[in-house]
């Protein structure tokens, strides 16, 4: 897959993409940190709706994790109004 367009506004751009790729399947204290990144980023929605087109097995994309993506389907989240990624967890986009 090439570098997609909206990847220039990524948070995660310069920082150490094994935070997204996090070794064990459990939810590390990185990968906490990549999510919290995810949940300030610009173009999440673009991320995770390109992990969706690809059904991409590994890794958080959009600020979901494989498993929360494999769950979006069938429990037909809610997207947050705020930053408009559909996590469970309360939203820490700040007001802009
Ligand atoms: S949503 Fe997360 S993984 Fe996707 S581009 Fe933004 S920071 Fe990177
Ligand atoms: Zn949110």
């Amino acid at each position: 897959m090439t570098t997609p367009e909206w990847y220039e506004q990524a948070m995660c751009r310069d920082m150490d993409p094994e935070w997204w790729f996090p070794n064990d399947r459990g939810a590390t204290a990185v990968s906490r940190m990549a999510i919290l990144i995810c949940r300030q980023c610009d173009v999440a929605q673009q991320c995770l709706q390109t992990a969706l087109d690809h059904n991409e097995p590994f890794g958080i994309w959009g600020g979901l994790t494989a498993a929360e993506r494999r769950a979006l389907p069938r429990t037909k989240p809610a997207y947050c109004r705020r930053c408009g990624i559909p996590h469970t967890t309360a939203c820490l986009r700040g007001t802009r």
